[in-house]
């Protein structure tokens, strides 16, 4: 203090002393508006921003005081701000939103860095509570499945060429492995083969297969082996899928159900061609094609594709 203020200084104590009674009652009469004064005054912006440096300062300068009057203080601090939390709820949540937008970077990397220091602490904690973890992320995966469908969708959408040159690379890495499989699988499943063949054909003639194996299957088993064409018994591994209105006559974006398609022999098969029989055969062929399409649209808005 230089010698003018420390003169101030004992003026002013000269003065307390001497008048004390009297500014102990105007204190106590006049508590309210000395209150008001003080809090319109510590609200100005600069007063504010001043108050906050010399508050901090004062606290890096006596941490140790702090800390120490936080532990000797523990319980009534926490009454404390738990009184003051309760009574101001709402004021608490938005500071804390301002708060976590403002220091995004700053709060993760504070969160990296506990985590990185505690990564002994968590193994242990997550041995310790396996199921417990567990059953929690089942159920907050069941409650969030629609959310997380939709961030998924999100990534999928937005990491488009990455995840396909993943994948490239991935099957690049591992060609021999999923080669040898695949020629296990058709081996395995003759039809399913056929199946996809021909839908991979009907794909590129832009008609729609919208049937699927299971039905294919059905429709094989339910000829006994017998060609409807020719009606003659020729084994159901001899019959193979025939558009009952031929691809070549279909306009792009033809529908065929199960209903449009046929399991025929081999012969009846190439003798039938391009060449649409009859005329009636071709009405009938139309209807159904209108019908199956109503039949869709009723069912499935929006898609026909299996
Ligand atoms: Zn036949």
């Amino acid at each position: 203090m230089t010698r003018d203020k420390e003169k101030k200084a004992a003026k002013a104590r000269l003065y307390y002393q001497k008048n004390k009674e009297k500014i102990k009652l105007y204190l106590k009469n006049n508590k309210e508006q000395i209150a008001a004064g003080g809090k319109k005054y510590r609200s100005k912006p600069g007063v504010k921003a001043r108050r906050k440096k010399q508050h901090r300062a004062y606290y890096l300068a006596n941490k140790d005081k702090a800390k120490l009057y936080y532990q000797n203080n523990k319980e009534k601090i926490t009454a404390h701000k738990r009184v003051w939390r309760e009574a101001n709820k709402k004021q608490e949540a938005t500071q804390q939103k301002v708060y976590k937008k403002a220091n995004k970077g700053k709060i993760a990397a504070q969160r990296r860095a506990y985590n990185l220091a505690n990564q002994d602490k968590a193994n242990l904690y997550r041995q310790a509570n396996k199921k417990k973890i567990a059953a929690r992320a089942k159920a907050w995966a069941k409650a969030n499945k629609k959310s997380i469908a939709k961030t998924r969708r999100g990534y999928r959408e937005a990491n488009k060429d990455k995840i396909a040159g993943k994948a490239k690379a991935h099957y690049g890495a591992n060609k021999e492995k999923y080669s040898r499989r695949s020629r296990v699988w058709r081996k395995n499943y003759p039809e399913r083969v056929k199946f996809h063949c021909q839908k991979r054909r009907a794909r590129k003639k832009n008609i729609i297969h919208a049937f699927t194996v299971k039905e294919w299957k059905q429709k094989l088993k339910d000829t006994f082996g017998v060609c409807p064409v020719c009606d003659t018994y020729k084994g159901i591994n001899k019959l193979s899928l025939d558009h009952i209105f031929p691809i070549s006559k279909a306009k792009p974006g033809r529908v065929y159900t199960i209903k449009d398609i046929q399991a025929i022999c081999k012969s009846c098969n190439s003798s039938k061609g391009a060449k649409i029989e009859t005329e009636n055969q071709i009405n009938q062929s139309l209807a159904s094609q209108q019908q199956t399409k109503l039949e869709l649209a009723e069912k499935k808005p929006g898609g026909i594709e299996t």
